[in-house]
C-alpha cells in the first residue's frame, strides 16, 4: 500500500484539526500523535488514536514518511522544528512573520544534515496569503499591496486581555474596518495607519469586585497590542463568553491595486471565510505534508517555505491529471 504514512506533534487545536484532515485525503494515513504529556491524560477527538508519549518518537523513523509539527511558534517550533527535522520531513505553521528567517536557517541546516524535507510556515498567513501577495507583486509591479485580517479571533490579543487582574475570561475579533477596505478595492491605492485599517472588538468578563473602567483603560492603552488601534470592550456574563464566542473563525484579504503597462488598473484580490481557523489550518498543513514527501524523494532536500513549493506537489493528482481536467 503506498499510502503516505503520518505522524502528528503535538495535540492542540492544529493536532485535532489534522487528524480530520487526514480523513478527507485518502491517499494518506496517521500513524501516530507525539506529545509532551502523559498520552494517558488526553481527551481524543477520536477513540482508536495511537497517542505516545513525544520520548517514543524515534521508534518511528522509519514508520512515518512526513511528521506534522502542531506545537505553538512563540516556544514550542524554535525548538521542535529542528530537532524533528533531524529524523523526519516536516510540515509546520510557525507564524512569527519577523524571526522567519532566522528560523528557516536554523530548520534548514538541521534538514540539510539529515537529507530531510522540511516546509515551514505553512497555513494561510503565513501560507496562502504569502503566495498571493508574491503573485501579484511579480505580475502589477507597479502597485500596491495590502492584507487585512478578519472577522475573526486573535488569540495572541485574547491571551494578552486574560493577563489583565480582574479578567476571567476574554476574546478579542480583529475586525477590519469596511471603509478601508472599499477604498483599496476601488484602486485608490490609499496610504492607512494602523488604525485605520482595523478595529480591535473585546469581549471581556470581569472578576467580581474589580472596576470595569479601570480594566478597559488598561487594555485600550496596552502597548503593541491595542494602544495604536481603535479598541471597543463590552463587559458580558461568562455565560455568553461561554455560548457566543468559544468557536475560532477566522480570514481576510490580500488585495493589490496596481496598473499595466497601458496605465490601465487592475485589481487582484485573494479572500478567506474560514469558520474555524485551526481546521482550515491544519488542512494546509495537510496539502503541503504531501508534498514535503514527494519533495523528498526527488531528493530535494533542506527547508522550504510555500513561496519556493510547486502548486503541482500540493495535489494527488498527476501533472498530467492536473493539465488536463485544471488547467
Ligand atoms: P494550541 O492549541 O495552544 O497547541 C499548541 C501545543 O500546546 C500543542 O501542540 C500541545 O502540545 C500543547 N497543548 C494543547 N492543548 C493543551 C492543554 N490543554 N494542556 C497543555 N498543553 C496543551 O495551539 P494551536 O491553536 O494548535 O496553534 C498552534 C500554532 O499554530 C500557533 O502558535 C500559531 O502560531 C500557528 N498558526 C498558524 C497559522 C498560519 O496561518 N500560518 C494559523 C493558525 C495558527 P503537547 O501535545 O505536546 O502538549
Amino acid at each position: 500500500n503506498n499510502q503516505i504514512k503520518v505522524g502528528i506533534v503535538g495535540y492542540g487545536n492544529l493536532g485535532r484539526g489534522v487528524v480530520s484532515a487526514i480523513q478527507q485525503n485518502t491517499d494518506m494515513k496517521l500513524v501516530g500523535i507525539f506529545t509532551r504529556r502523559s498520552p494517558e491524560s488526553i481527551s481524543m477527538n477520536q477513540a482508536d488514536l495511537n497517542m505516545q508519549h513525544i520520548s517514543e518518537v524515534e521508534k518511528y523513523k522509519n514508520e512515518i514518511d512526513v511528521m506534522i509539527l502542531c506545537g505553538g511558534s512563540a516556544t514550542d517550533l524554535p525548538e521542535q522544528g529542528p530537532k524533528f527535522a533531524k529524523m523526519f520531513n516536516t510540515v509546520d505553521s510557525y507564524d512569527t512573520h519577523a524571526k522567519i528567517p532566522e528560523y528557516f536557517d536554523s530548520v534548514n541546516k538541521a534538514a540539510r544534515e539529515s537529507g530531510k524535507t522540511s516546509i515551514i510556515s505553512v497555513g494561510w498567513d503565513p501560507g496562502l496569503f504569502s503566495i498571493n501577495r508574491l503573485m501579484s507583486e511579480a505580475i502589477l509591479p507597479k502597485g500596491e499591496t495590502y492584507t487585512f485580517w478578519g472577522n475573526g479571533v486573535s488569540q495572541g490579543h485574547s491571551d494578552a486581555i486574560r493577563r489583565i487582574e480582574g479578567v476571567k475570561g476574554a476574546v478579542q475579533y480583529t475586525v477590519p474596518i469596511n471603509e478601508a477596505v472599499d477604498r483599496v478595492r476601488s484602486g485608490e491605492n490609499p496610504e492607512l495607519s494602523t488604525a485605520e485599517k482595523h478595529l480591535r472588538v473585546c469581549y471581556v468578563v470581569s472578576e467580581e469586585g474589580y472596576d470595569q473602567e479601570e480594566i478597559e483603560k488598561e487594555i485600550k492603552t496596552m502597548p503593541n497590542y491595542f494602544a495604536e488601534y481603535k479598541t471597543e470592550v463590552n463587559f458580558i456574563t461568562e455565560e455568553e463568553l461561554a455560548e457566543k464566542h468559544s468557536s475560532l473563525p477566522h480570514g481576510g484579504f490580500v488585495i493589490r491595486g496596481g496598473e499595466s503597462g497601458g496605465e490601465n488598473k487592475q485589481i487582484i484580490e485573494f479572500s478567506l471565510k474560514l469558520e474555524s481557523n485551526p481546521e482550515f489550518t491544519s488542512s494546509v498543513l495537510v496539502a503541503y505534508a504531501r508534498a514535503a514527501h514527494r519533495l523528498n524523494k526527488e531528493g530535494q532536500a533542506g527547508a522550504k517555505s510555500v513561496l519556493e513549493v510547486p502548486p503541482v506537489y500540493l495535489s494527488p493528482k498527476t501533472a498530467a491529471e492536473l493539465r488536463r481536467d485544471l488547467l
